[in-house]
């Protein structure tokens, strides 16, 4: 049997390598620039509204296999989503890493981006994969 922490590798892995949600977005609404110094992390995510639905999301950039990964997820799981509805989500992502997280059932609207559970254990690795969460919570909470 597959340890589900190779499962959760190989989702990583396959994002990271080629990811069809890095591209530019034609008539984006709103961008923002991310940044990790400690790794040389820089991401820019474009997103496009339809009303208060997230029609689309990409993203382009440069960084380690895990900040790419991990926008990468995150564009699957929170594409078609209400604004509310990612707030959430980039919430309970965020505590999850913290491990602030109590009702274990409340890490079931974070799809695969569940994966990153474990990336706790490499403090080195926090900010990468915190990345694109944070960059895509700010420009929620400009717009
Ligand atoms: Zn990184």
């Amino acid at each position: 049997m597959e340890d589900l922490n190779d499962i959760y590798n190989d989702i990583i892995m396959e994002h990271s390598m080629n990811s069809y949600n890095k591209k530019k977005l034609e008539n984006a609404d709103f961008c923002e620039i991310g940044h990790n110094p400690n790794c040389g992390d820089e991401i820019t995510l474009e997103i496009k509204l339809n009303g208060d639905k997230i029609e689309d999301m990409a993203f382009t950039g440069h960084g380690c296999a895990i900040s790419q990964a991990s926008t990468s997820i995150m564009i699957d799981t929170l594409k078609g989503k209400t604004v509310q509805e990612a707030k959430e989500i980039i919430k309970t992502f965020i505590e999850m890493i913290k491990r602030e997280i109590t009702d274990e059932s409340e890490l079931e609207k974070l799809e695969n981006a569940i994966c990153f559970r474990n990336i706790s254990h490499m403090p080195a690795r926090v900010k990468c994969a915190l990345l694109a969460w944070h960059t895509l919570e700010e420009m929620l909470n400009k717009k």
